[in-house]
């Protein structure tokens, strides 16, 4: 067996265990030793029985006298009780035990509900057993300890060889069910016969310099430490060694990308100007400078590579669209591309509409259908809010993509198909960009190779509501270019944000009632689609699947949906919105909510990024507290779009103090930066990119706050890259690098 061989070879994991491995990214041996874990246990300590203190855990030895399973009357319950007696050891003594000579200790053992232990764990069995003491009529009893039986202590140092007990134990993330007395089963015996195949990473002088631990230690040590010390050391070196791959990857990324040739599209001024002064808006400088960075950058014959960010309202879209305008008259195509269907349909929408005047031929092509709007049919529409669409197939759409007969495609991970060639592509635009995978990303900006030479890429413009801080976005990105739009619009209110108690709820409902009155709209957002916890919204989950067990008592869309329509508002015309709807049920709701058809839409957090309906003046979360801070921050940026004042109204459950002072954080801070700022200490960094679509280790994670360890690591990366980007003097690191790539390709 080598480092390279694939799990379903080890006879110790059975199909299920490989599947289950499998579904976590683990597929070699090499992998499963690189699964680390993510905190430990010391037992290291192990104490008499007649020392065993109630307040902590503790380990000790013992002897089974007995054991049986009960089966409580009342509750039903299976216990395992059993007494087990301190072990005596002659020689050698134990280095912390002093065995009592001359009485016999004896402790009771209970475990709950694992009758099955009565098959596993015999009469006169040596254990070493490490949990909480807990205090009951007839003394202490050791409550559900860990396990792990030992040979005869008398033949040997009875701590030889334990992995679960006696020692500082390794505790892993509880991915897929598997257990972390499983990964230490398994990993204990194949780091013994690996440890010596494993090839050193991290340059020599790097490690010295560093004063990190070699690489077999380091692995050793962050599964079975010595000490805390080391585990943290080993700790250490991995951060160091993950940080410096991602750094790595990114650098050499852009170095690869400085190299490629793009077209370069002219500014043309008559035609900007004419575009500006049809708008119903003037473009607040912000826009105006962001445009005009974007414009000189796609002059040049290098692929553009710039992040636009701006607040949530701050007018992106109105940006990008002047930046297509001017490539595709230039005689380029545009790739603009959404996370979701309704975000892109939306913009489909807004698009057609500013560039109605400039025979512009855009097409919409999402998951399941696909839409072409020619230029003649969008001038016969009326109201200039929808435009009357024309469908074609597919193929047909396809090959006018690849014939360079459509100028602009919108859509959403669909462009990213194999399937989807342009003729001519110049610019790619991606929307909430953090929505998407870093592989994601660079699909969309891979010409495919036509032979034609220079070989060009298009320009990428991304762009984000989610600030994120500088540190942070070097990090991941690499040496970005930043567009920043910090100013609003004119007339824009501040949205009135409040935390509502339950005893103002109606009040809150007759307020709502009157502004609807006046013709204003109402979002109403929920944590989940349905009851009772079956269903939660596949939305929601992504970003909160930690808490998703405490779901019980959330509200849900169909639920609050039937009560707001029926008893609450039934003189209202309200509609809901989900994930799990058909996109054409979903499209025709948002259409008619965006034409003031709907008063108040029920929706779950579909309506999360990017929406825009400037009528819309109310928002009310229920169960805000199961929602990130920047999620949040989308959601409130869903009204306060016009001039009207507006309103965001959240309603908390379980009302913890913690819960209050994060929810205040979104009424008190000034602006988007801040909060993320706020959700990065909270929440971690993953919340704030996306980790989830990255595939980044955790432990790489847990590290994009650590400024001083991403500073060296970058330098570091830096030097190594300029000894030649292909890595030809360090292989090993070389071959960890490509494995990192693919894990973070993996989507
Ligand atoms: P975001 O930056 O969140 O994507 P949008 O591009 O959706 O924001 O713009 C929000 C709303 O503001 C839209 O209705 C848009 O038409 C409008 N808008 C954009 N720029 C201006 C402006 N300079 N003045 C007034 N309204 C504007
Ligand atoms: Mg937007």
């Amino acid at each position: 067996m080598t480092l390279d061989t694939l799990i379903k070879e080890i006879p110790r994991i059975g199909p299920v265990f490989q599947r289950k491995l499998q579904r976590m990214g683990i597929e070699t041996v090499e992998d499963l030793i690189f699964h680390f874990p993510h905190r430990y246990e010391d037992f290291s300590n192990i104490v008499p029985i007649s020392k065993i203190n109630p307040a902590e855990q503790n380990c000790i030895l013992g002897k089974v006298l007995e054991i049986k399973t009960i089966r409580t009357w009342k509750k039903k319950m299976f216990l395992t009780q059993s007494v087990v007696e301190e072990i005596k050891i002659s020689s050698p003594p134990l280095a912390n035990a002093r065995v009592v000579e001359d009485k016999t200790e004896t402790i009771k053992v209970i475990w709950f509900n694992q009758p099955y232990l009565t098959n596993v764990i015999k009469k006169n069995d040596f254990l070493c057993l490490a949990g909480r003491a807990t205090p009951n009529k007839g003394g202490i009893y050791l409550s559900n300890p860990i396990f792990e039986k030992i040979s005869d202590p008398q033949s040997q140092d009875p701590k030889t060889g334990l992995i679960h007990t006696g020692r500082i134990i390794p505790v892993y993330p509880e991915t897929e069910g598997l257990s972390s007395r499983w990964f230490r089963y398994i990993l204990k015996p194949l780091l013994s016969n690996f440890k010596d195949k494993i090839l050193e990473t991290l340059p020599e002088e790097i490690i010295r310099e560093e004063k990190l631990l070699p690489i077999r230690k380091a692995i050793w040590q962050i599964h079975f430490p010595d000490s805390l010390h080391s585990a943290e050391k080993a700790k250490e070196r991995f951060s160091f060694e993950e940080l410096l791959l991602l750094e790595l990857f990114v650098i050499r990324e852009k170095l690869k990308l400085n190299k490629e040739m793009a077209p370069s599209i002219s500014t043309d001024i008559d035609l900007i100007k004419k575009f500006v002064q049809k708008l119903p808006f003037r473009l607040t400088d912000a826009q105006r400078k962001s445009t005009w960075q974007i414009l000189k950058d796609i002059e040049r014959p290098r692929p553009m590579s710039r992040l636009l960010q701006g607040d949530v309202g701050s007018g992106k879209t109105v940006v990008a669209i002047i930046a297509s305008l001017n490539t595709v008259k230039s005689g380029y195509q545009t790739a603009f591309m959404a996370p979701t269907e309704i975000l892109a349909k939306q913009h489909f929408q807004e698009t057609t509409r500013l560039l109605k005047p400039f025979k512009i031929r855009i097409a919409l092509l999402t998951g399941k259908e696909d839409k072409i709007v020619s230029q003649k049919l969008a001038r016969s529409v009326k109201s200039g809010l929808i435009p009357e669409i024309l469908e074609i197939s597919q193929s047909k759409l396809l090959e006018k993509i690849r014939k360079g007969e459509i100028d602009i495609l919108i859509g959403t991970h669909s462009l990213i198909q194999n399937k989807v060639k342009f003729g001519k592509l110049g610019l790619s635009i991606i929307d909430e960009q953090h929505r998407f995978g870093i592989n994601q990303r660079a699909k969309l900006c891979q010409e495919k190779d036509d032979g034609v030479r220079p070989r060009q890429i298009p320009h990428l413009l991304s762009m984000t509501a989610t600030p994120i801080p500088r540190s942070l976005a070097l990090t991941i990105y690499g040496d970005l270019d930043l567009s920043i739009i910090d100013e609003m619009p004119k007339g824009r209110k501040k949205v009135i944000t409040k935390i509502v108690p339950s005893e103002e709820r109606n009040k809150t409902y007759n307020f709502i009632r009157g502004k609807v009155k006046k013709g204003e709209q109402v979002f109403v957002i929920c944590p989940r689609i349905d009851n009772p916890a079956t269903d939660i919204a596949p939305e929601v989950t992504e970003t909160n699947s930690k808490i998703s067990s405490l779901w019980d008592n959330v509200k849900a869309v169909k639920e609050e949906y039937e009560k707001l329509s029926k008893e609450i508002f039934s003189d209202l015309r309200i509609e809901m919105l989900h994930g799990k709807m058909k996109i054409k049920e979903k499209e025709k709701i948002m259409a008619s909510f965006k034409n003031k058809k709907i008063d108040i839409l029920v929706s779950t957090s579909v309506v999360e990024v990017g929406i825009d309906v400037p009528n819309a003046t109310i928002m009310i979360i229920e169960g805000a507290e199961k929602f990130g801070l920047a999620q949040l921050y989308q959601f409130r940026g869903r009204v306060g779009r016009s001039n009207l004042q507006s309103y965001c109204f959240l309603f908390a459950g379980a009302g913890s103090q913690k819960t209050y002072q994060r929810l205040n954080s979104l009424i008190k801070a000034k602006n988007g930066l801040e909060l993320a700022q706020k959700d990065l200490k909270i929440r971690g960094p993953g919340s704030l990119i996306g980790a989830k679509q990255w595939g980044i280790p955790d432990l790489t994670m847990g590290n994009l706050n650590n400024i001083n360890l991403i500073e060296k690591t970058r330098n570091t990366a830096k030097e190594i890259l300029r000894q030649g980007i292909e890595l030809r003097k360090y292989p090993s690191l070389k071959k960890r690098l490509e494995k990192f790539k693919m894990k973070i390709h993996l989507e």
